[in-house]
């Protein structure tokens, strides 16, 4: 029988289980309220789902004084511990509540502003970020800059009191819903690599930026094209100095997928539940290779929680380790849990047999199932694909000899 994982250890002072109460008080009364058909909606592959109502809903929870837990109080945050962090993400996953769709301003932009950005641009976009009255995307990407991110060529030059900014980004997620834009942009002209690029503040209602949608596997588009004609932005909207951008757009990637990851594992868990029901429900289970493969899941789901819990715990997210650490526990982290839920997905349409291959869900769309069969492909994708993380892991933790560079 799955269960879910039990809450993290070390997290049983009274002022967090008090906190502990107060979280889980106001999701069940929002969720059982206003807000209870939105329970499990969104996430990835299923963005597209009650995105107005979620907006909303992440607007109630700023009103409650629960999102950006982490930041100082000063910028609305609550200068919260990371076991009351970790507290937040689990009763959040265990009340099945919808997936956020502020997360790339809470948990990317929002911090890069905290470490790197001035007094003035604390002022202008944290409270949008805290309220959520302003959402984020993020452009790096470009057709040929993904792994290698410093092929950047979308190039921008100060004219006047403005920047000029012309290139295109892709697979930019959410972009068609986003106020604003992180865009990393070639600010030096004749500059190569890492070197002479920039970290602009880019708004996207203007006429300079078009976005166009590309569809994926699942039939839904949640990430985008994006492209910069002359687009504009003010001035002093450039974090970290001009020119030094590849520092602070490094220092936005050590942000992703922190904490969260402990509430991921819990929806996880409840997958693999769901599915063992399936699998019990249709005979599945009863053949001894796939409850084996059951059985490892449920493995997996241990080690990567053990995983990530020590790895918060120790300060492996570059609070108190050396650099090199820090990217070789970031890189294990997004190998097991890409491979984990890629396989859950491989396991789902086993399960289901070939009933998988039909869309049943109402108005011939996909089920939950088929959706996050094919959107985990792009689990080992984003977030630097599984090639890259063992490149980091073998040369730069354990020192193996450099591959190739063009
Ligand atoms: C769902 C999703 C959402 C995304 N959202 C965003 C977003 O919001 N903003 C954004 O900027 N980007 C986003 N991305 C882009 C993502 O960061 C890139 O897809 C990723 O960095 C890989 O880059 P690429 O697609 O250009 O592939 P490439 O870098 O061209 O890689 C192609 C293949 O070659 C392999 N490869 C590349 N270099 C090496 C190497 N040195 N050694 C061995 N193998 C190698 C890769 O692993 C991959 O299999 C998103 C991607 C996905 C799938």
């Amino acid at each position: 029988m799955i269960q879910t994982p039990e809450p993290a250890s070390g997290t049983t002072s009274r002022q967090d289980e008090e906190f502990r109460a107060e979280v889980r008080d106001w999701l069940a009364q929002a969720l059982n309220g206003q807000f209870r058909e939105l329970r499990g909606l969104g996430g990835p592959g299923r963005e597209h789902e009650a995105f107005e109502e979620r907006l909303e809903w992440d607007r109630a929870l700023a009103a409650a004084g629960l999102t950006c837990l982490g930041w100082p109080k000063e910028w609305g945050g609550r200068d919260a511990t990371l076991a009351q962090q970790v507290i937040f993400h689990e009763e959040y996953a265990k009340a099945d509540a919808p997936s956020r769709v502020s997360h790339l301003g809470e948990e990317l932009l929002g911090p890069t502003v905290l470490a790197f950005g001035t007094e003035e641009q604390k002022r202008r976009f944290l409270p949008g970020i805290r309220n959520v009255t302003e959402l984020w995307c993020q452009g790096y990407s470009e057709p040929g800059a993904g792994s290698d991110l410093a092929a950047v060529s979308t190039s921008a030059y100060l004219d006047g009191d403005e920047w000029s900014i012309t290139g295109q980004k892709v697979w930019t997620s959410l972009a068609h819903l986003a106020d604003w834009c992180f865009v990393v942009a070639r600010t030096e002209k004749g500059s190569s690599r890492h070197h002479g690029l920039s970290y602009l503040l880019v708004p996207m209602n203007q006429p300079g930026v078009e976005v166009r949608p590309i569809i994926q596997l699942t039939g839904t588009a949640e990430f985008n094209e994006v492209y910069f004609d002359n687009a504009r932005t003010a001035a002093d909207l450039v974090v970290g100095a001009p020119g030094d951008g590849w520092k602070v757009a490094m220092g936005t990637l050590t942000f992703e997928r922190g904490i969260s990851t402990v509430g991921q594992q819990i929806r996880y868990a409840r997958e693999l539940a769901d599915l063992e029901d399936v699998a019990r429900k249709n005979g599945t289970l009863e053949n001894a290779v796939v409850a084996d493969r059951f059985d490892k899941a449920w493995v997996g789901l241990r080690v990567l929680r053990a995983h990530v819990l020590r790895t918060l715990e120790s300060g492996h997210d570059g609070a108190t380790v050396d650099a090199r650490t820090a990217a070789g526990s970031a890189s294990v982290t997004k190998l097991l849990w890409a491979n984990w839920h890629r396989d859950l997905g491989e396991l789902a349409m086993d399960v289901l047999g070939a009933p998988g291959l039909i869309a049943d869900a109402p108005g011939d769309d996909l089920n939950a199932w088929q959706r996050l069969f094919l959107f985990t492909r792009a689990d080992t994708i984003y977030g630097g694909s599984n090639e890259v993380q063992r490149n980091i892991i073998s040369e730069r933790v354990l020192g193996l000899p450099r591959e190739a560079r063009p």
